[in-house]
């Protein structure tokens, strides 16, 4: 079977995970059957359904039309032969339950067609002992979207031992029409790929307070302000609900042997049904507390708690690659998106040190005697080897640096192109990017047979979505580091618009608050009508630290760089070229040859006119160092704010954020 032979989707299980597979495939065009056993439920995952496209069409991710058409393509059902009898695909989300789901696979046999393939969302069960159930093991994998799956953009697509490589190559396909990127689990491992990482990460963390090595409140600081991760060990066992966890744990502990014992703290809260922020109460109370409030206070930061976590991690990531289930970079692009991660756990092992922490496990290992710490046989090979990765950022080829997060390439006679290259994070602007990205200036501007810049973000999502925040709060929680760092960006960003050859930013998908600021800085933009732009500092509590309150207003005028700053909407291409901020809207399709034909015109001008007309309108702009002083000074004074905290609480907890002015 091909993409282009899929046409009918059918879905079973209307609930959490099943109404919104069904909604992602009807958005992407497909015919969707959804089922569930009682007409109430199914009934009830329309409904949820319904509503969710009404809320993409209310922020403008949908059009109305679109969504109506979306919602006309979903037809709710009780009578399994009826849903399955045209469909292509069956995707399966009943509850976690073997039973259930032996059931459900032993009736759908009966009644799918031949052709079908059946593909089971399942967290944690074997895809190999689902496929035996069925008669066609061979057209049977696993397609395991993330919670919500309108927003969560993985799918692991995980083989079974008898899965055809065919059904695994259609349903990638399938899934990446569906918006989403898959990565393949090559082998029917317990937890597959990301809850692999995470959740003996959550059993390690508790461990640590079970054996008084520390506390929840050093292994929460330690884990989300030091390490940098999106949530503390204990924060996101709550958020995922600490019987999610518990359960693929024991499961894992069933499968594959003792190293994984759930640590009792963890079973205690079960049995007392503090399941973590759905039960009011977890690590953390939800209900008469505040919740999980962590510190920034280095004190909290602990050694010990760092090299465990992230020395369990590197095992764990050791035995994926190891028994070939997956390459560093594809585990480091699922734990990416899949637990939104600012770096993947290879690059954070790589960061820290393999060696230091092989040598950090042996040591627990001695000292615990728990198989928790054992090494699995690959980890010293690692370690032997220097890490995960070849380390390509220590090397220069041909004079031309070995950049990680941006690309530098000359598509056409006399243009340059500084690509932003980080599409699993949005190609958000990371620290590292800024310097990146500065060095890239410096060889455009030395190099004289470049007359055009062009630049553009890699992938078809954004352009980019802003700064990479997880990758400054690490180091911008000192106000003078954060007035530094928007120094950093506002000094790069200028060298960016004082560049004596015209530059020309093409933008498709999202330009989202630094990555609108950089775009500022280009002398014309254009965009596919599909962008969206916007500057939403202000939804974090923060404001836009990069040039932001200084040059849109030249470019749209101040009432409208009022409205874009001050409501932090997201504004489509039509309306940002009416605003005179896009010169030009072109179709997807045609974007490409647009642009390098855009660029490719403009390096055919005069340098020398061009260089003095750029140099003369530029200095008729007044007291734009003033400005900038302002603009990273308040940087500085808001970035370690409560509202900046709750801000960005309120973006990963997905709510609105309330702030205080503190
Ligand atoms: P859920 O309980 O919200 O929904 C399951 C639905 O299946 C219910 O509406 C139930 O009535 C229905 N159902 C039961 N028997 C059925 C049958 N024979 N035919 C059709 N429908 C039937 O559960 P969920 O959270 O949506 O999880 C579903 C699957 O997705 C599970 O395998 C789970 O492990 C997996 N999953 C869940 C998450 C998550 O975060 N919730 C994430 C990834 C994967």
């Amino acid at each position: 079977m091909e993409l282009e032979d899929i046409n009918t989707i059918a879905v079973l299980g209307a609930g959490n995970m099943g109404h919104g597979i069904a909604e992602v495939a009807a958005i992407a065009g497909y015919d969707v059957r959804m089922r569930d056993i009682k007409d109430e439920f199914v009934q009830n995952g329309y409904e949820q359904l319904e509503w969710s496209l009404g809320k993409l069409a209310e922020n403008d991710q949908l059009t109305e039309e679109a969504a109506d058409a979306a919602l006309e393509r979903v037809t709710p059902l009780v009578d399994m032969e009826e849903a399955v009898a045209d469909a292509d695909v069956v995707i399966e989300a009943v509850p976690e339950q073997m039973e259930i789901k032996t059931d459900v696979y032993t009736d759908l046999e009966g009644v799918a067609p031949d052709r079908a393939i059946f593909a089971t969302n399942t967290s944690s069960l074997s895809i190999t002992d689902l496929s035996e159930v069925t008669e066609r093991p061979e057209r049977f994998c696993g397609m395991h979207f993330f919670n919500p799956p309108i927003r969560m953009d993985l799918v692991e697509v995980i083989s079974g031992a008898h899965t055809a490589d065919e059904t695994l190559d259609v349903v990638e396909d399938l899934a990446e029409d569906l918006g989403k990127t898959p990565v393949r689990v090559r082998k029917d491992v317990p937890g597959f790929i990301v809850n692999r990482i995470l959740v003996p990460l959550m059993n390690e963390a508790a461990w640590l307070v079970e054996d008084d090595v520390a506390t929840i409140e050093e292994v929460d600081a330690t884990t989300k302000f030091d390490i940098g991760l999106p949530m503390g060990s204990f924060e996101l066992a709550d958020y995922v609900g600490i019987d999610v966890g518990y359960h693929v744990l024991e499961y894992m502990h069933e499968v594959a042997g003792e190293r994984y014992e759930p640590c009792p703290l963890l079973e205690s809260k079960v049995e007392s049904e503090a399941f973590g922020q759905k039960s009011g109460k977890g690590f953390y109370d939800y209900e008469d507390g505040d919740g999980a409030d962590i510190s920034m206070d280095e004190e909290l930061f602990s050694e010990t708690v760092k090299e465990r976590l992230l020395a369990v991690v590197a095992n764990e990531v050791a035995y994926l690659v190891g028994a070939d289930v997956a390459s560093p970079d594809e585990i480091d692009t699922a734990v990416k998106l899949g637990g939104r991660w600012p770096n993947g756990p290879a690059k954070f092992a790589d960061e820290y040190g393999v060696e230091t922490l092989a040598d950090a496990l042996e040591d627990a290992y001695e000292e615990t005697d728990h198989p928790r710490y054992e090494p699995f046989d690959y980890l010293a090979t690692v370690a032997e080897e220097g890490g995960f990765y070849d380390d390509v950022s220590a090397g220069e080829t041909d004079g031309t640096p070995d950049f990680e997060a941006i690309e530098l390439t000359y598509p056409r006679d006399g243009v340059a192109q500084i690509e932003l290259d980080r599409p699993q994070q949005m190609n958000s602007i990371s620290i590292a990017l800024v310097e990146e990205l500065d060095t890239a200036l410096d060889l455009v501007d030395d190099d004289d047979s470049v007359r055009a810049l062009l630049l553009t973000g890699a992938g078809s999502k954004a352009f980019s979505a802003g700064a990479d925040f997880m990758s400054i709060a690490g180091s911008g929680t000192d106000p003078y580091e954060a007035i530094e760092l928007s120094k950093d960006g506002q000094e790069t960003f200028g060298r960016l618009e004082e560049l004596e050859l015209p530059v020309v930013a093409a933008i498709d998908g999202y330009c989202l608050g630094g990555g609108m600021e950089l775009a500022t800085c280009a002398d014309i933009r254009i965009a596919t009508s599909r962008s969206e732009f916007g500057q939403p500092e202000f939804n974090l509590g923060l404001l836009p630290g990069w040039g932001g309150t200084q040059r849109l207003q030249r470019i749209v005028g101040m009432g409208r760089a009022k409205e874009i700053i001050f409501t932090a909407e997201r504004f489509p291409a039509e309306t940002m070229a009416e605003f005179g901020f896009v010169n030009e809207v072109v179709e997807p399709t045609e974007f490409e040859t647009a642009a390098h034909d855009y660029a490719e015109k403009l390096a055919g001008g005069p340098p020398l006119a061009m260089r003095y007309t750029k140099r003369a309108m530029h200095k008729g702009w007044d007291n734009h160092e003033a400005g900038l002083e302002i603009e990273s000074l308040g940087f500085g004074h808001v970035v370690n704010s409560e509202d900046v905290h709750e801000g960005i609480n309120a973006f990963f907890g997905d709510d609105e954020p309330e702030f205080e002015g503190r």
